[in-house]
């Protein structure tokens, strides 16, 4: 662990728990919540959900348990150089994809969609609720029962709505105060992490071409300087090599900048973090680049006519699921029945979002193919 700078979160001033716990031994409180969260369930399921590409459409792509730990792996290496608590920057990375649907974002539009009359569904609040309650490990309490601050950074967003509901929580959502550096951090640690791998996939699977690339400057002037230094250089080393450096940019750009906003706001502690504007970004000369590559991405790999029918798909998959539980809650499974005495929509929800991609599949099918019995 690095010194911390004055402004980092620092456990000895943390809220604390919800439920009170003894101080863990040889580890940071930071360090216990990371480790309750590789332990839990929700974490494993990461490696069956989809982030762009669904599964079993090939090994190699990334899927949001390698999205996340790359997250995690670059949140950490800034939070050292920026003196912030490394632990909690990486706790927040390795949980805040936790309450992802199966099929990635169409899952969770198709879920929220469904939800419309009953709350709705947001994967950040259900990231929180995964952590907050459906995980069921310990004895004394329904959860992880992680520290405020690990929980603050897994809410990344919320409605007014539902931030009144939350208490201390989701108070920074009303008054419009910011949540503590580490946890702006993983947020845009997120960003650069599939903003990158993204290209690295949508190359690999041939949705996008090198050729298309050349009209991303921060693609090709990467490429070029790779090109320049190993002239001939093909294939999936010049990807890489171009793919490492736009990374290394990202970051280096948003450690400039951030330590600049620190400074030009003169911010001398946590409560000045709360206080100011978002401090963790990217420079002026930085940001309409990375717009470029994004729009670039939207255009040319999530609306790739291929990606379209696999998320079309996975939408009417969700909602089958959705209906058939509603019309009659004894289909589902008996842990969830019960939850369902309570409130039912959530409970369907909260089992529909817990599903991997190929447990969703193969419960549709158990559910509409004829001639499945189990
Ligand atoms: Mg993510």
């Amino acid at each position: 662990m690095n010194a911390l700078a004055p402004y980092a979160v620092d456990e000895r001033h943390s809220r604390g728990r919800v439920h009170a716990e003894p101080p863990p031994v040889e580890r940071s409180e930071f360090q216990r919540d990371r480790d309750r969260i590789v332990h839990s369930t929700a974490f494993r399921r990461l490696e069956y959900k989809t982030q762009v590409f669904v599964n079993h459409e090939g090994d190699l792509f990334r899927t949001r348990l390698t999205h996340s730990i790359e997250v995690a792996q670059i949140s950490r290496s800034i939070a050292r150089i920026l003196g912030l608590n490394e632990d909690l920057a990486e706790a927040i990375a390795l949980a805040h994809d936790l309450g992802h649907t199966p099929f990635g974002h169409a899952g969770q539009e198709a879920l929220n969609a469904c939800m419309k009359a009953y709350g709705g569904f947001e994967h950040n609040l259900q990231s929180l609720r995964t952590v907050d309650l459906l995980e069921e490990h310990y004895a004394g309490f329904d959860g992880l029962n992680l520290c405020f601050e690990t929980r603050e950074g897994i809410l990344k967003h919320c409605s007014r709505v539902h931030a009144t509901q939350l208490g201390e929580l989701g108070q920074r959502f009303l008054d419009g105060t910011q949540p503590s550096l580490e946890a702006q951090l993983a947020n845009l640690a997120d960003e650069i992490a599939y903003n990158n791998h993204d290209v690295d996939d949508g190359l690999r699977s041939g949705l996008i071409t090198l050729e298309q690339l050349e009209a991303v400057p921060v693609f090709a002037d990467n490429r070029r300087e790779v090109e320049r230094l190993w002239p001939g250089l093909a294939g999936r080393r010049l990807i890489h090599e171009t793919i490492r450096r736009m990374i290394n940019q990202m970051v280096l750009d948003l450690i400039a900048q951030t330590r600049a906003n620190i400074a030009a706001a003169r911010v001398e502690s946590l409560a000045d973090v709360r206080a100011a504007p978002r401090l963790v970004a990217y420079s002026d000369q930085l940001r309409p680049r990375l717009q470029v590559l994004k729009t670039f991405l939207r255009d040319n790999l999530y609306h790739h006519y291929q990606v379209l029918r696999m998320t079309d798909k996975a939408r009417r998959i969700v909602r089958d699921l959705f209906d058939a539980f509603m019309a009659d809650p004894r289909l589902l499974p008996p842990q969830y029945q019960r939850r369902a005495a309570d409130d039912k929509p959530r409970a369907i929800a909260d089992y529909i979002a817990g599903m991997t991609d190929r447990y969703a599949i193969k419960e549709h099918r158990r559910l509409f193919a004829v001639g499945e019995i189990h």
